[in-house]
């Protein structure tokens, strides 16, 4: 495994922080309080908001422009984005560029040649490297982006406050706002999303490229609406559909395929039909 050097400032070691104390308070505050199903119910919906945020918006929209949104998407992408906690979505797309560019050399950000956990999550604890603007050109000509990339923290702390408000008011639980509609929310958010570079790129099956190490993985799909078909992926990064046969898990591929039906998407691209490549528009 790649030995880490730990950068202290980068926002993503205070992940650790607010890991550590949800592993430590989590068990006592199961123990002593009773939750209601109001709250489990919130934790829920928010868990898919801000997952289909980051699946369908960070990620097949932003870092593959797999299919064109209507403006207003990207107040709801950006907003539940930042709700995620998963930085900026310009930092991500610029990452998530360089892994399928680089995918598995030393230049993947987070090459699983460099070990499991390095893949999960060690990676994020480095300085993150300096975003070259011609990787994310389209982006800067977005205000939208540029200023949750300018205001990433502010964001990120805003939308969960007001998240956290609002259920703690409605539901009259503070306490279980904070404990399973933010940091339960946010640690089975963060896992699951890093199990897409960890386990599904060392288990799993490799129908379309095998000599790369992404796999398909349903669990991982289970876990992330439809990211575990990874293996596809990696051959056919445009295509906004990662699962692509019907019975396939693909939340996002449904969300992004009712969006089109409701107008506010447009220019699905589908790339392999019938199990076979051809070139599609629209
Ligand atoms: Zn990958
Ligand atoms: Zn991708």
């Amino acid at each position: 495994m790649k030995k880490i050097k730990v950068d202290y400032s980068a926002p993503a070691t205070s992940a650790i922080v607010y890991q550590s104390i949800f592993l430590i308070t989590m068990p006592i505050y199961l123990f002593y309080a009773s939750p209601s199903w109001g709250i489990y119910l919130a934790t829920f919906v928010l868990y898919c908001l801000t997952g289909v945020s980051i699946m369908a918006g960070y990620h097949r929209l932003y870092s593959h422009s797999s299919y064109s949104a209507h403006p207003i998407l990207d107040i709801f992408f950006l907003f539940f984005g930042s709700m995620a906690m998963q930085g900026s979505a310009i930092r991500w797309a610029y990452d998530h560029r360089l892994h399928h560019a680089y995918v598995d050399t030393e230049s993947d950000p987070h090459s699983i040649k460099h070990g499991f956990l390095y893949a999960h999550f060690l990676w994020l604890m480095e300085t993150p490297r300096p975003i070259e603007k011609r990787v994310v050109r389209d982006h800067y000509e977005r205000k939208l982006l540029v200023f949750q990339n300018e205001h990433i923290t502010l964001c990120m702390v805003v939308t969960n406050l007001i998240a956290f408000l609002i259920i703690g008011l409605l539901l009259d639980d503070f306490l279980g706002a904070l404990m399973l509609a933010t940091l339960t929310r946010l640690f089975i958010l963060h896992h699951s999303t890093w199990f897409i570079n960890s386990l599904a790129h060392t288990w799993g099956t490799k129908p379309w490229r095998q000599e790369l190490s992404a796999t398909n993985n349903f669990i991982v799909a289970l876990l992330t609406f439809g990211e575990g078909y990874h293996n596809y992926h990696h051959a056919f990064p445009k295509d906004y559909r990662n699962g692509i046969c019907w019975f396939h898990f693909d939340p996002a591929k449904w969300f992004i395929w009712l969006l089109s039906k409701l107008g506010l998407a447009k220019n699905l691209r589908v790339v392999v039909e019938n199990n076979k490549p051809i070139v599609k528009k629209g």
